[in-house]
């Protein structure tokens, strides 16, 4: 006799059945169900009630949608490279469902006003996002406010980037994070010291070099090792937490693995482009190659593949720095614009190394949602697939072959040196708290808005700051009662 169908309740909005989940440790068949954007229960389908909706995913993968804590999305200023709406669709389009937003934008975001400027911006979000507050030498007076108005993170330019932010002293530095420190928010490093780049480069542009090896010549590792290290002692003195974005260099790994042991809060990223080019890639595409830091050569992408597998580099990032066709390709070097797009490729790239056998689903999991949702107090509403999670999934299909085609991204600024690589894996379904972004390959140009900052939501651990007795402020207030 058969079964009766188990009755439709109305509390359930999707279910989606019939694929793999992937979680940081495990795979598993398993269906989700989800209701008012959470996940409400994870198991077997037919012990879950039926939904409203129901998405097939046979054969598919379900994980937690990727956390990316490093993007450019240009507006306000820039408008003509990126804005919101463009960055946040092709992070629907990639399986990213949070971005962390970086603050070199004009304004940069370096004052509660100019934050507020941003918010208005990131309102046409297809994803949730988190905003950066700038750290610069002429800030501080605002690093309190800027937390008061809801940033999630700050951004520490040691080396000068787009944007032309001067990078801010040492004696600058230790004195935001004293003051960053007790708030428990995370600091990220743009890891260069800007002032051996700006002696080198000025030398190598008066002896005439103007190629695009200039441009690593100009960086040598010692420039990223110098900043890490420099960054994680004024971190282990403050108790400041840390992040060193892009890392590029083998070099950058042992300071990294020395302050982690030292129990230093810092964690680390790198992204496809350091992993997946060598320096070849100046010959093979000029100046579109040029990104700070650099793509280095093989033995340093030989050692950050090692350091993603000893787990010394927490999560792949993307920097997702697009600029427009003309600004990247310049016959003089020091014109190009640093930086490509990045958001929307950076799955398809990845899984192809998964594919490959380079890394594991599981630990590709970990280091792109899971480890950046720890690390910036978003675990466990986010960066992982449980009962009570924001439904927050990407729907991969580890099987389909496709290559990235710059003129098909979003990116108003689409040029990169990945155009025309083939891929093996695409995200096929893309959901923020529940809702479509992205499905069947299709952006769901409606949800534009639908993203939503993380602060509601964001809970760092309890901070642990250290030597308050030698703070700028402990010492100015000495006498003062
Ligand atoms: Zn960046």
């Amino acid at each position: 006799m058969p079964q009766p169908a188990p009755p439709e309740d109305p509390a359930i909005d999707l279910l989606i059945r019939g694929g793999t989940i992937a979680t940081e440790h495990g795979l598993y068949p398993g269906a989700v169900a989800i209701a008012g954007g959470r996940i409400v229960a994870i198991g077997e389908a037919a012990s879950l009630q039926t939904a409203r909706e129901t998405l097939d995913a046979t054969g598919l993968h379900i994980l937690p949608g990727a956390i990316d804590p490093h993007v450019h999305f240009r507006e306000p200023g820039y408008t003509h490279k990126e804005d919101w709406e463009t960055g946040s669709a092709a992070a629907a389009m990639g399986g990213v469902t949070t971005v962390f937003e970086m603050p070199n934008t004009d304004p940069p975001t370096a004052t509660p006003e100019a934050l507020a400027e941003k918010l208005n911006a990131a309102a046409k979000s297809y994803v949730d996002f988190g905003i950066y507050g700038l750290l610069a030498e002429d800030n501080l007076q605002h690093l309190e406010s800027l937390i008061a108005g809801g940033v999630a993170a700050f951004k520490c330019f040691m080396g000068n980037t787009f944007g032309n932010l001067p990078s801010p002293s040492t004696g600058a530095m230790l004195e935001a994070f004293e003051i960053i420190a007790p708030h428990g928010l995370r600091i990220s490093l743009h890891a260069e010291t800007a002032s051996i780049m700006a002696r080198r480069q000025a030398r190598l542009a008066a002896s005439g070099r103007h190629d695009p090896l200039a441009h690593l010549a100009s960086r040598p590792a010692i420039v990223a090792m110098e900043a890490v290290s420099r960054a994680a002692l004024l971190a282990e003195w403050t108790g400041a937490r840390v992040h060193v974005l892009h890392i590029s260099s083998g070099d950058e790994l042992r300071p990294l693995r020395e302050a982690k042991q030292r129990g230093v809060d810092i964690t680390g990223e790198t992204c496809p482009h350091y992993l997946l080019f060598n320096e070849q890639a100046y010959h093979t595409f000029g100046s579109l190659i040029r990104v700070n830091p650099p793509v280095r050569e093989q033995s340093h992408q030989d050692a950050l593949w090692a350091g993603l597998a000893d787990r010394t580099i927490d999560m792949i990032a993307t920097d997702h720095a697009p600029h427009a066709t003309e600004e990247k390709l310049q016959d003089d070097i020091w014109c190009a614009d640093c930086g490509f797009t990045g958001v929307e490729t950076q799955m398809p790239l990845m899984l192809t190394q998964v594919a490959a056998g380079r890394m594991t689903l599981n630990h590709y999991v970990k280091m792109t949602a899971t480890a950046p949702a720890r690390a910036f107090g978003l675990y466990p509403h986010k960066g992982v697939l449980q009962p009570g999670s924001d439904a927050d999934i990407v729907v991969i299909d580890l099987q389909r072959e496709d290559k990235v085609r710059s003129d098909q991204l979003q990116s108003l600024g689409s040029a990169t040196p990945f155009d025309q690589t083939p891929t093996k894996g695409l995200p096929v379904h893309t959901l923020v708290r529940g809702v479509f972004v992205m499905k069947s390959r299709e952006l769901i140009e409606e949800t534009s808005g639908h993203g939503r900052p993380v602060g509601r939501i964001q809970h760092m651990p309890t901070p642990a700051p250290r030597n308050l007795e030698t703070t700028t402020a402990a010492i100015t207030s000495c006498g003062k009662s």
